[in-house]
């Protein structure tokens, strides 16, 4: 990686943190950074897939120079740790990354596209990546921390393939995503993959826009006849089952690889074909349900020709959801809030009052003041508790975070449902020290 990884200000050296956590907080510093450049990025779409090949960066790449075709400033992250094409699919392959103060610079593509993807610093596009779990994620953090984006309308993130570690990486360094687009092709092993790739995004709270289903037939150039190599509507009828949106499909077009191979979007290039026109109902529909400020605009020049899909009604799925804590030993609360032997995390829908999941995580070493913060961090916005020290309890409320105190000792997951159920019993804050 050309950057090191610093910067003044912003350094990540935990040194003078103290003996406790200096890699957590390391970790914190780095993540609230992120948040902070991301902040003046308005909207930031994942582009996701079950599996590699079934032509998602090709969706990310057509996305993001359509976007910047309506003028928008873009910016597009291929973190496709062992597959990025993007700097190919955009005819960036010879195109060299200049560092600015120990940070990076994208790459131009035209005047509104800002590029950055892990293919420019790998010397030998050939060379396999063989990288262990944490330098994937010091990667794609190192890209979204130390890579100059600046203000931009949209960025557009072409993630790893599948819901293992690196997307989930992206998903969680990625604060507050407009949501994710989901590729698929039409055969039932794809569209499984896909299930899984729903359940991951609403695991972590990342509204679908919709699924894309790509290579969805063959339209014969000759005599004009479509025929369904892999078969087709899948993607629509799974997105129904699932209560996502469906975006669109687009067909298998030989079109599609010359441009790929040619380094153009093919949605600019053959503008007259019915991927190309197919792909621009699909970004249109990304635009408009993502309140993207040109989204009329976009919506009025493409359906000047053809008509807008009638998917355009479909809701967001965006699941209301809160974290509640519960500080836990053997098994129950824990009524000393400061020393339990793990935190309970429920992410629950406020909307059904269901539990979505659950999680046990470590508590850090006892620190007087620290758990407000490290809990904070997580997202957690309830504790349900038996006592608390008075400093922890304003703590938790300068940061906004909901304490209900005087609870008895319980089976956690019983006392969130009563919780959610209204019929929760809170008392006296029962802290003995
Ligand atoms: P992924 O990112 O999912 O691994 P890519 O976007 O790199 O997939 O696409 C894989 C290959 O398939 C590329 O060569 C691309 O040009 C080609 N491709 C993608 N979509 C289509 C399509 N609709 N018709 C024909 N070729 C396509």
């Amino acid at each position: 990686m050309a950057s090191n990884g610093k910067h003044e200000g912003h350094d990540s050296d935990s040194r003078s943190e103290g003996a406790n956590g200096p890699e957590m907080t390391a970790e914190i510093k780095d993540r609230e950074y992120i948040r902070e450049q991301l902040s003046v990025i308005k909207h930031k779409v994942l582009v996701l897939s079950g599996k590699g090949g079934v032509g998602k960066s090709t969706v990310a790449v057509n996305l993001a120079a359509f976007l910047a075709g309506q003028g928008m400033k873009v910016g597009l992250l291929d973190i496709d740790i062992h597959g990025p094409s993007v700097p190919e699919l955009l005819g960036l392959k010879s195109a060299t990354v200049e560092g600015r103060d120990g940070k990076l610079l994208p790459v131009m593509s035209g005047q509104n596209l800002k590029v950055m993807s892990i293919g420019f610093l790998i010397r030998n596009p050939d060379e396999a990546v063989i990288w262990r779990g944490p330098m994937k994620y010091g990667v794609i953090k190192q890209f979204l921390k130390d890579v100059i984006w600046g203000e931009l309308d949209y960025m557009i993130v072409d993630s790893p393939p599948g819901t293992g570690d690196e997307p989930l990486s992206v998903a969680q360094l990625i604060d507050n995503p407009d949501g994710a687009v989901i590729v698929t092709t039409p055969q039932a092993l794809s569209l499984s993959d896909v299930r899984r790739c729903i359940g991951f995004c609403r695991k972590l709270h990342v509204p679908v826009l919709g699924v894309v289903e790509n290579m969805s037939g063959f339209v014969c150039p000759n005599c004009g006849e479509k025929v369904d190599i892999f078969k087709s509507g899948g993607g629509m009828k799974m997105a129904s089952d699932m209560s996502v949106p469906f975006l669109g499909s687009i067909p298998i077009d030989p079109a599609i690889v010359v441009a790929s191979d040619a380094g153009t979007p093919f949605a600019e290039g053959s503008a007259s074909s019915d991927a190309a026109d197919a792909f621009q109902k699909i970004a249109a529909s990304v635009l408009s349900r993502t309140g993207g400020e040109t989204a009329q605009t976009a919506v009025e020049s493409s359906t000047k020709t053809s008509e807008i899909e009638s998917d355009e009604e479909m809701p967001v799925t965006k699941i209301e959801t809160k974290k509640i804590a519960v500080p836990v030993i053997e098994g129950k609360l824990s009524q000393h809030f400061g020393h339990p032997e793990y935190f309970a995390i429920f992410d629950v829908d406020t909307s059904t009052g269901k539990a979505l999941s659950s999680q046990k995580i470590d508590s850090p070493p006892h620190q007087p003041g620290l758990l407000p913060g490290w809990l904070h961090e997580r997202g957690v916005q309830v504790i349900i508790a038996g006592g608390m020290g008075s400093r922890a309890k304003d703590l938790f409320s300068e940061r906004g975070v909901e304490v209900v105190l005087g609870v008895g000792t319980d089976d956690p997951s019983a006392l969130v449902e009563a919780y959610l159920a209204g019929t929760l019993t809170s008392g006296d804050n029962l802290c003995d020290h």
